[in-house]
């Protein structure tokens, strides 16, 4: 079986790149090992720091190795990634209260590729913009331009004029991200369609919240964004990294997630991570929390370490 063979591939080579991921709800427990092994993902206990990452990563791998033979059908395959799926609600995970503890997701491998999902340059990033927190990227592009599916997977959500996202296509893919294309003029694609990257799913335009036409591109995981530029260069087209680690601590808070590079990755730059603000949260309690000071705290979101915070408010810890 193909897939097998991707595995067998991942043996034979240290860097962790040609495997498929895919995600799964916690609920379907005796899917769980099975799952794992065909998405190449490793599943780690509890909130560590990253350098135990790395470590228990190493101890890990043998264990995964060990049940790579079992066998997958198609079937399951899709029968894990419509879990969840919902082709009205945007947001298809609110009734998942089980998430994974932390997870490492591959995001190509030798058949699923990547491509833009429209080539031009980015005009606004991921993070806070006033009182808002811009959950994607903006690519400029003119009415009428092609716009792509970044990935292989399925479409979830084809829909006109929702949230301010305008025309909307969701696509999960067989890792469990989900990415959005907002703004659309055109939809070209039904719910339930299979995706590759590069087909097209839609012309670029300005419906919805927007002031002119771009495409608004987010990466999700259980409805949580991601920065998209944290995994993609969009000035080159290629992904930064093939292995995303997303820990328990951002998807259980339901803040935002953060994407860690790989080992070896050192091409991705700092690491940034936010926190929402709970009642009773100082400045000076949060420093404490996630090992910083208030000043840099202060500094990191140009802010005065005197500020009274917010709760609900996003702010950056790292
Ligand atoms: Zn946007």
């Amino acid at each position: 079986m193909i897939l097998k063979n991707f595995f067998k591939l991942h043996q034979e080579n240290t860097t962790p790149s040609y495997l498929i991921g895919l995600s799964f709800a916690m609920q379907f427990n005796l899917l769980i090992k099975r799952f794992f092994v065909f998405a190449g993902i490793i599943l780690l206990p509890g909130l560590v720091s990253a350098q135990k990452n790395i470590d228990t990563l190493s101890r890990a791998v043998p264990d995964i190795r060990s049940i790579i033979d079992e066998d997958f059908d198609s079937d399951e395959i899709d029968e894990l990634i419509m879990q969840n799926w919902e082709t009205q609600q945007i947001f298809a995970y609110r009734e998942v209260k089980e998430i994974p503890d932390s997870i490492w997701l591959y995001l190509v491998d030798s058949v699923h590729g990547f491509i833009l999902p429209h080539e031009g340059k980015v005009l606004n990033g991921f993070g806070p913009r006033g009182r808002r927190f811009h959950k994607g990227v903006d690519i400029k592009l003119n009415t009428g331009d092609p716009v792509k599916a970044a990935f292989d997977g399925v479409v979830r959500i084809a829909l006109s004029g929702r949230r301010g996202f305008g025309k909307l296509i969701v696509i999960r893919h067989y890792n469990g991200f989900e990415t959005y294309y907002a703004h659309l003029s055109k939809i070209l694609v039904k719910p339930g369609e299979k995706v590759k990257a590069g087909d097209l799913i839609g012309l670029g335009g300005s419906t919805g919240r927007s002031r002119g036409p771009h495409l608004h591109f987010e990466i999700r995981y259980y409805d949580q964004a991601i920065d998209p530029e944290k995994l993609i260069c969009f000035e080159t087209g290629t992904l930064k990294q093939e292995c995303v680690y997303m820990t328990r601590e951002f998807l259980k808070t339901r803040t935002r997630l953060t994407a860690k590079s790989a080992p070896g990755n050192t091409e991705v730059g700092a690491q940034e991570s936010y926190y929402t603000v709970r009642r009773g949260d100082t400045l000076s309690k949060i420093a404490r929390k996630f090992g910083t000071t208030i000043g840099s705290l202060a500094r990191l979101n140009n802010i005065h370490p005197s500020k009274k915070l917010r709760v609900g408010q996003i702010i950056r810890v790292i």
